[in-house]
């Protein structure tokens, strides 16, 4: 029988060593502070807002939401340019999804690299890239420190990534590089994509297609990180992974709600108070 891996019990781990760091900044008199700039007024966006929001308050992390509903050309890059010059932001997030043409990779030029929080500005990703310091996108992070917390080994192992977007599937691609795993990214493309899939001793799985990975897809023994987040008619989350049928095979899976999406929001605020100065051990 496969294991649920606990994210939520992972998270409030991660939360409570984000709220230490955070107090020791207060004391000295810094106020850790995250914007989010919502450029729609979409749904999955403001379960995300309403998430970083609840774990912000636990932090002691201060939040501030820009709503943009319907934003003219260019408004979004200057509140991006605008945050980024205030020195009493660390943190700044632009929410996806955005108008209709407007790619994050071009507004997120105007954010900050050092407040860049959520890896977006194409600076840090190139950065990643290169194996310099950056702040990697936290869905992409969450989906290592998951696997850490696992103590899931990596070096030298199969890794399979189905995405390849810039938020999720590519960042977590070459995380998992850096931890010498032997990669491989499937997209909407690969042919066969099931056989790809059984590849995987790590199977990663990032393509907003709720229950496209199933019992096909998982050798066993495997260990599923299912990064999806699809919200339904009634508001409920679910996953890209079917959890029951890959639950036949896998040795241990991640679910939804309750996997990655709660260690993304900590390492979002993590990312923020290191940005502010915070420390760590
Ligand atoms: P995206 O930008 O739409 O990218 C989806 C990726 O999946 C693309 O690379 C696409 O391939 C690939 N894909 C789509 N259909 C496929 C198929 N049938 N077979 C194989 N590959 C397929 O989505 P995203 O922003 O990466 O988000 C993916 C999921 O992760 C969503 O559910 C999102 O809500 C979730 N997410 C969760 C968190 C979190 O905190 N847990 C954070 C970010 C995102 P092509 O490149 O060929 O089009």
């Amino acid at each position: 029988m496969t294991h649920l891996i606990d994210g939520t019990a992972i998270a409030a781990k991660g939360l409570a060593a984000v709220a230490a760091a955070a107090a020791t900044l207060r004391e000295n008199g810094v106020e850790p502070t995250l914007a989010v700039v919502q450029p729609t007024a979409n749904r999955s966006g403001a379960v995300h807002v309403d998430a970083i929001r609840e774990a912000a308050e636990q932090a002691g992390v201060a939040l501030r939401v820009h709503e943009l509903s319907g934003p003219r050309p260019g408004e979004i890059e200057d509140q991006l340019a605008a945050l980024s010059g205030d020195p009493d932001v660390h943190g700044i997030v632009c929410q996806t999804p955005l108008p209709h043409g407007v790619r994050l990779v071009d507004v997120a030029v105007r954010i900050d690299p050092a407040k860049d929080v959520d890896g977006a500005n194409p600076l840090s990703l190139g950065r990643l890239v290169c194996g310099l310091p950056a702040y990697p996108p936290s869905a992409a992070a969450a989906v290592l420190e998951v696997l850490r917390h696992e103590r899931v080994p990596l070096e030298g192992r199969r890794a399979v990534v189905v995405g390849r977007s810039l938020v999720a599937g590519r960042p977590a691609a070459l995380l998992l590089l850096a931890e010498h795993a032997t990669v491989t990214v499937c997209h909407s493309r690969t042919a066969d994509l099931p056989a790809a899939c059984r590849e995987a001793d790590v199977l990663v799985v990032a393509t907003g297609r709720p229950g496209l990975v199933g019992a096909d897809h998982v050798r066993d023994g495997a260990v599923v990180i299912d990064v999806g987040a699809n919200p339904g008619p009634d508001g409920r989350l679910t996953g890209d992974v079917d959890t029951e049928a890959a639950g036949r095979h896998a040795e241990r899976i991640t679910p939804v709600p309750g996997g990655v999406g709660p260690v993304t929001t900590i390492v979002l605020l993590r990312h923020t108070v290191a940005a502010a100065g915070g420390t760590f051990e």
